[in-house]
Formats: C-alpha cells, sequence, structure tokens
C-alpha cells in the first residue's frame, strides 16, 4: 500500500499515471463516502479536484488525493 501512496503522490505531481478520467470517477465516489474524512494537516495540499482537498481515507489513512491517482485500491470496495 505504501508503495502505491507514494506513486500517487508522484502522479499528482507529475503527469499522472492514472487517467484523469479515473481519478475523477474516484473522487466522486469518495467525496459520497463517509470514511471520506477531513483531514487539517492535508488542507494546504491544493487539489484540482475540490470535493476530496484536504481530505483522507478513514479505512486505510490514505491522503486522497494521492490514493486515487495511484494503483490502490478501495478497502470497501467502492471503486478499483
Ligand atoms: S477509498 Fe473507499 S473507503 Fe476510502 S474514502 Fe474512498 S470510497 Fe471511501
Amino acid at each position: 500500500m505504501l508503495k502505491e501512496i507514494l506513486t500517487g503522490w508522484k502522479n499528482y505531481i507529475s503527469k499522472s499515471e492514472v487517467p484523469d478520467s479515473i481519478a475523477k470517477q474516484r473522487a466522486a465516489i469518495c467525496a459520497a463516502c463517509p470514511e471520506a474524512k477531513y483531514g487539517k494537516l492535508l488542507a494546504f495540499i491544493k487539489d484540482s479536484l475540490k470535493e476530496i482537498q484536504g481530505h483522507y481515507c478513514g479505512q486505510c489513512g490514505c491522503p486522497l488525493s494521492a490514493k486515487i491517482r495511484s494503483n490502490d485500491i478501495c478497502s470497501k470496495h467502492k471503486w478499483l
């Protein structure tokens, strides 16, 4: 999981290996998920996908800006 999240951050910073359309779909699902939590420490990280900006997943603790752009999976199987 750590490797996937690090790749997600790399994808966040540079050109994503996950297509924008997929990241967008995942962000919409996460934004509607009760496990998406707002983290004050993540608030400074800007994201073009405003619906998940500053949020992390309550299931795995991963910042969503990185998670949705990685090859990780949703632990609740809401997206692949
Ligand atoms: S990764 Fe899955 S469990 Fe976590 S916030 Fe997104 S949809 Fe919810």
